[in-house]
């Protein structure tokens, strides 16, 4: 039976180390001068994407690249969806055409979950609406690991995660994956930024950012989502990086060695001043790399059914 990754609620966190172990092995792939793989030979990716992107998008374009499958990409813009085809046409028109793996990014929450079913390829969920983005929180994740050395080490890690959390998958899937693997999760921003009862996730959440940073092990800001917000929830940007913005004081509150991460793009000045997207702590770039290769692991394990 094919196998889809819509999220990560309720993803066993076996099935978590192993697409973690598999990226790692992929990330050694990533750095030599020859990057071809045979594991997806044949395999045709298609990414369907509704929604605009730089990183999520090129590194599964990149990834499916890296082990020889077919890639192809589309964009509402420039397809049918523009001549009014509904997403339901658009993604059984692509199945139709031999799509072994869909990858799909769409405003709507829930969206792959409703194609999923329908079609035979497997699905991928790139970020849907404000619900999940679970091949973002395993880069974090494996980003993290790598500092860490084992997932022992996770057990009580502190993880302080800053920003837009109303608005954001990315925070969602993170806190499926990170409470799976034993962390301590602490959710701060403005009392308008943060969802109604987030803490029945099994998180702490705070207005104090300087409380959520205290003795943090790992700092992960997160994106302003003006493009979601129907109304001003916060006065302006200027003072919401006065109050709430990740500056080199605030970082200080958090552990000497830190781990400063942002999933991008990164509203410089908003969430994080310049001087600590670019200090020693970021580990933004390095966010990037663990992105291929958790994309690539997560294609391999789909197509040979070892996902779960
Ligand atoms: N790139 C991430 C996402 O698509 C984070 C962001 O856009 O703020 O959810």
């Amino acid at each position: 039976m094919k196998q889809d990754l819509l999220g990560l609620k309720g993803m066993s966190t076996d099935s978590i180390k192993n697409i973690l172990d598999t990226a790692k092995t992929m990330k050694l792939i990533l750095s030599q001068p020859n990057k071809k793989t045979p594991h997806l030979q044949g395999r045709t990716v298609v990414n369907l994407f509704y929604e605009n992107s730089t990183r999520t998008r090129m590194s599964f374009e990149l990834a499916a690249k890296y082990m020889s499958a077919n890639a192809a990409n589309i964009t509402a813009s420039g397809s049918s969806v523009q001549k009014g085809e509904t997403l339901i046409d658009t993604a059984r028109t692509l199945n139709a055409m031999g799509t072994d793996i869909l990858v799909m990014r769409h405003s709507m929450s829930g969206a792959p979950n409703v194609i999923a079913p329908i079609v035979s390829a497997s699905v991928i969920n790139a970020g849907d609406g404000m619900n999940e983005h679970p091949t973002q929180a395993l880069l974090d994740m494996l980003t993290m690991y790598e500092h860490l050395g084992s997932f022992e080490n996770f057990k009580g890690l502190r993880v302080a995660i800053v920003g837009d959390a109303y608005h954001s998958r990315v925070v969602r899937s993170n806190i499926y994956g990170l409470n799976a693997m034993g962390a301590d999760v602490c959710v701060a921003g403005p009392a308008t930024l943060l969802p109604q009862k987030m803490e029945d996730m099994g998180v702490k959440v705070t207005t104090d950012v300087d409380e959520a940073l205290k003795d943090a092990d790992v700092v992960m800001g997160l994106r302003i989502q003006l493009e979601r917000q129907k109304k001003g929830l916060f006065p302006s940007v200027r003072e919401y990086h006065k109050y709430f913005g990740i500056n080199e004081d605030r970082l200080k509150l958090a552990k000497k060695d830190a781990l400063l991460m942002h999933p991008g793009p990164v509203n410089r000045g908003v969430e994080l001043s310049s001087s600590v997207v670019d200090g020693e702590q970021s580990v933004i770039d390095d966010q990037v790399t663990s992105g291929v290769a958790v994309r690539m692991a997560v294609m391999y394990l789909l197509s040979r059914g070892g996902l779960y």
